[in-house]
């Protein structure tokens, strides 16, 4: 059987509701309300369809009247049909109760029989007419439906053949987002407000559409640049909209120009046009021509042709050179990928890269990109060059990857690569979106052995707030950020203060994008660490990455004559844990560490002639006493006598007044601070530039 119809009887008189509750109860289901505001209630909470509504004018806390105007307000409650009750037989109220948008009226006292037809003559001839309009609105904005828009759109073209027209299209920005955050129930009514924004600006007689679910369409006549620009911004600004906060609208436009085109392409490219210029904040709307056209069908074309690309080993890695700005020595080198297409030749990544991120196919060309390097580290490895680090890129996405340390453990290892040499670099605009996760995976990814980078930090979603909950050891400069900040007087800017801030929290800084000499100096003389940039040499092939690493001297910074020393090493007796990590920190990049906490351990190193050591940092405290012993039997042995070293110690006075005497280049207090470790290198830099040691034997 078929369940009954609903009828909501609105009225205050416990004896009329009771009595109207008798003649329907046979034919149909019930529900009752003693005033509009419990009436609302119902419709709200939505207890099933509501066939019709029975309406008492004269009630308490919200009378017949008020109760119809936000009925009729509303475009789904407004087809529900409503029958006013009146007392009286005066022709005034039953105009008024018509204007307010009742469907019919009732007199007093109820006659069953004419109740019982006049409220199934209604019913059916609603539900006849809302099969139709069920096809023609949308049930949640009172739109037209997609289908009826074409008609509609059609009809209009037909019927004036001289005007010109265009279809515009609408985005909401982040729209599953904003869902996500509000809930389903705000996204409905932000849909409601804007397709009401939508009527009132587009005008009376507007053909307006709901494409989808956060898409709208309409029709208007062609407009200017200038004044398109301004009625998009009206409809953007108008009241209802303006409060919505977080929901950025992008229009399309298709200009007409083709009326045998089908309605949906026209709408079609509409959309693609909106589409276009998604997450550009200055833009907000785009004309679908000839460029776009051409600019969609070549991402088309990209993204048709990836996954055969992936497989047929069309992309391929890239290498660009970074330099340690204290040694002026090679230090390594950032993988970028390259796609050598068939078709379409060489593309660079800023082209494909976005679009791999928006389809996730981003997180398989990483794979690929990542299984390269190893297998390039291992070839440079077999052929016994010095191990340098090659950074890689961590998307986004990859981070949101469960198993991102299995993957990247898993590749170092089938290529025998200790993490270390593999260098993360993860964006900073990705650090944003699930700071716990996020901090959770990097802090796994660095116990591994990886090491982890900061990129484009300063690119505009800076968050210092981040660096100080993660374990990082590299901050990457972005280029627009050393561009911008090297083209201000020295004392301008927050350049030297980034710096600052990294060596404090002993992070070590890499600036990208250095281009000139002018930046270079300005870089070193801040005290960054590592620069890479078209001053020294752009991306380049595997093979001639590994010419220039063979032959530094080929390296394009030709005034810098130290490029093209080899790493030297440095040899550090000391006894406490923390002050030789510390070291270790200082002096990683720029040297090979021997470290040790035996004086005898590094005598073996000191006669290794194979060793050839450029410099001691020496514990002042070893056990037993044996640090000055160490130190005299360096300076005794003439094939070590001329060797820097200097001496650590705590800050103890007396201790310090003793180690004064000693026969050493320089002294320093053990760095306990990172800051220290910052004068450390530069003594260590100092102690190097002076005469070599020339005060053999003491007294
Ligand atoms: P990025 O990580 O910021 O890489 C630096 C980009 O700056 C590279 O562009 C590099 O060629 C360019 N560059 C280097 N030095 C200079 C300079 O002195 N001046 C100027 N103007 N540009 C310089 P490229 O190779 O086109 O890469 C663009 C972006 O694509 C990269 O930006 C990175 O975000 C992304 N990318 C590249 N390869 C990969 C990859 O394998 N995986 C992922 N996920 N992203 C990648
Ligand atoms: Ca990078
Ligand atoms: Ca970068």
């Amino acid at each position: 059987m078929k369940p009954l119809r609903q009828i909501l009887v609105v009225e205050d008189n416990a004896l009329n509701r009771a009595m109207l509750c008798e003649i329907l109860a046979e034919r149909y289901a019930v529900l009752e309300a003693k005033n509009g505001q419990e009436a609302l209630e119902i419709l709200r909470t939505g207890s099933g369809e509501i066939s019709l509504i029975l309406l008492d004018i004269v009630m308490p806390v919200m009378d017949g009247y008020t109760f119809l105007d936000i009925v009729k307000a509303d475009p789904v409650l407004s087809l529900i049909p409503v029958i006013v009750m009146t007392q009286s037989d005066s022709e005034n109220a039953e105009i008024t109760a018509l204007s307010h948008g009742a469907t019919d009226f009732l007199l007093k006292p109820y006659r069953p029989q004419i109740i019982l037809h006049r409220i199934a003559s209604i019913i059916h001839l609603r539900e006849t007419a809302a099969i139709v309009n069920q096809l023609q609105y949308d049930r949640l904005t009172g739109l037209y439906t997609r289908e009826y828009f074409y008609q509609r759109v059609r009809e209009v073209l037909q019927e004036n053949p001289d005007r010109e027209y265009s279809i515009v299209s609408s985005n909401i920005e982040n729209f599953k987002l904003y869902n996500d955050v509000f809930g389903t129930a705000a996204g409905d009514q932000l849909l409601r407000m804007l397709a009401d924004g939508l009527r009132r600006r587009v005008g009376e007689n507007a053909v307006c559409g709901r494409y989808s679910a956060d898409r709208f369409v309409f029709l208007q006549e062609r407009h200017e640049e200038r004044e398109n620009r301004q009625r998009l911004m009206e409809i953007q600004q108008s009241r209802h909209l303006y409060r919505v906060k977080n929901a950025v609208m992008r229009w399309g436009i298709y200009e007409i120009y083709d009326r045998n085109l089908a309605v949906e392409h026209m709408c079609d490219r509409a959309l693609l046009a909106a589409d276009s210029i998604k997450g550009q904040y200055n833009e907000i709307f785009a004309v679908y021509d000839d460029t776009l056209r051409h600019k969609l069908l070549r991402e088309r074309m990209i993204t048709d042709t990836m996954e055969a690309a992936l497989a047929e080993n069309q992309f391929v890695v890239y290498f660009q050179p970074k330099y340690s700005l204290r040694g002026n020595v090679l230090a390594g080198a950032e993988a970028l990928v390259r796609w050598n297409h068939p078709q379409l030749g060489f593309i660079t990544p800023g082209e494909f890269i976005p679009l791999f991120e928006k389809s996730g196919f981003i997180t398989r060309l990483d794979h690929y990109v990542w299984d390269r390097v190893c297998a390039q580290l291992k070839d440079w490895h077999e052929k016994g060059y010095d191990a340098l680090p090659v950074s890689v890129n961590v998307s986004r996405a990859d981070i949101f990857q469960i198993d991102l340390p299995d993957i990247l453990l898993q590749t170092v290892e089938k290529y025998g690569v200790a993490p270390a040499q593999l260098h993360l670099e993860i964006t900073e605009s990705a650090y944003t979106e699930d700071p716990d996760q996020i901090i959770q995976t990097v802090n796994q990814l660095r116990e591994l052995g990886f090491v982890i980078e900061l990129d484009d930090f300063g690119s505009g979603y800076s968050s210092l707030n981040m660096i100080g909950r993660m374990n990082l050891d590299v901050l990457k400069l972005d280029m627009k950020f050393i561009q911008s900040e090297t083209a201000m007087q020295s004392e301008q800017g927050i350049l030297r203060f980034v710096v600052e801030l990294a060596n404090r929290m002993n992070l070590r800084v890499v600036a990208e994008g250095v281009e000139t000499k002018e930046q270079l100096e300005r870089l070193r003389e801040i005290g960054c660490d590592y620069a890479q940039g078209y001053f020294f040499a752009e991306p380049m092939s595997s093979y001639e990455f590994e010419m220039l690493s063979q032959n530094r001297a080929k390296a394009r910074a030709d005034d810098l004559p130290s490029l093209t020393e080899t790493t030297e090493k440095l040899l550090i007796v000391e006894e406490d844990p923390w002050s030789r990590e510390l070291i270790r920190r200082a002096f990683a990049e720029q040297y090979t560490l021997l470290e040790t906490d035996s004086a005898e351990h590094a005598l073996a190193y000191l006669a290794d002639p194979a060793q050839s050591i450029a410099a001691v940092i020496l514990s002042a405290t070893l056990p037993s006493h044996v640090s000055l012993d160490l130190l005299d039997t360096i300076r005794r042995d003439s094939k070590t006598q001329k060797l820097p070293v200097l001496v650590t110690m705590p800050p103890q006075p007396k201790l310090t007044e003793q180690v004064m005497k000693w026969d050493v280049d320089d002294v320093a207090y053990r760095p306990r601070d990172p800051l220290c470790v910052l004068c450390l290198r530069e003594r260590l830099d100092r102690m190097r530039m002076r005469a070599p040691h020339t005060n053999v034997e003491p007294d």
